[in-house]
């Protein structure tokens, strides 16, 4: 019993190894806190970076939580056989893997205790068919638990990009997945702030509805700003963040330079 279960793992983990090999860059990114839009800023570094002609796939490991195909307006059923499990494909060619795309029901609730969750991580490591691709972004859940230890102990990740929005609390929190990087040796490749300013629609001036400058303190650098706009909360209502038109270049340059 034992030792099936030392083979089973010894296969996993042969099989994580063979699947991300394939993969250019590896790229975390993650929040303190829930709600400062951490999948609205992957869904959008996925889909800036497909429109410089990258192969982007996305794995939102959200389990509890899924928000990622949703935002690009599929629920299509992946197709899974001996060898694995494809991704599901966007509009753009985006791969993506959820675990709201393997329900039955989208929404179903995932109630699952902390085992559950790392086991099924490392499976969606072992068993999604990625094949090549330039950058594999991960959409981790809020906090510092079992996914986000069970990635970063499972893969050698590229990076690590933080969510925050400008709130101090939001700010503050932040500094804990942080250190979890730090901890477990994952460079840190900087903030994206989100909600960061909002444009008034008669002038065109820049209003910080959130403050500004909590985020400086952190001791990161901030590599990206993405305004609110009520134009991103309707297209991933919709279904079409892939729409949206931001320049995401300063993200791109560091990613492109891993
Ligand atoms: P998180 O992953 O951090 O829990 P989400 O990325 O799912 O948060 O964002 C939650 C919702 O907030 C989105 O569905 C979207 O409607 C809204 N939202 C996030 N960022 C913005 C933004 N910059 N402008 C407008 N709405 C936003």
């Amino acid at each position: 019993m034992v030792s099936n279960l030392q083979e089973q793992m010894k296969v996993q983990k042969m099989n994580i190894e063979e699947r991300m090999s394939k993969i250019g860059k590896k790229v975390a990114i993650g929040s303190g806190k829930g709600g400062v839009g951490k999948s609205v800023v992957t869904s959008l570094i996925a889909s800036y970076l497909a429109k410089q002609g990258k192969t982007v796939g996305i794995l939102d490991l959200d389990i509890t939580g899924p928000s990622i195909p949703m935002m690009f307006g599929t629920n299509e059923k992946p197709i899974g056989g001996s060898s694995g499990i494809m991704p599901v494909v966007t509009e753009r060619g985006i791969k993506i893997m959820s675990m709201s795309l393997l329900l039955p029901n989208n929404e179903d609730a995932v109630i699952w205790r902390g085992p559950m969750i790392s086991g099924a991580v490392s499976q969606f490591l072992a068993d999604i068919i990625w094949d090549e691709l330039d950058y594999l972004l991960f959409d981790l859940p809020p906090g510092t638990s079992d996914v986000q230890l069970t990635l970063m102990q499972s893969i050698k990740l590229d990076g690590f990009l933080v969510v925050t929005s400008p709130q101090i609390l939001a700010a503050t929190i932040v500094k804990k997945a942080i250190s979890m990087a730090e901890e477990l040796n994952v460079k840190i490749l900087g903030v994206v702030e989100n909600m960061s300013y909002a444009l008034c629609p008669d002038c065109g001036k820049i209003i910080n509805v959130f403050g500004n400058g909590e985020v400086n303190k952190m001791g990161v650098p901030i590599v990206g700003k993405i305004p609110i706009d009520p134009k991103i909360s309707k297209l991933c209502d919709e279904g079409k963040i892939e729409e949206y038109e931001i320049d995401l270049g300063g993200i791109y340059d560091i990613l492109e330079g891993l």
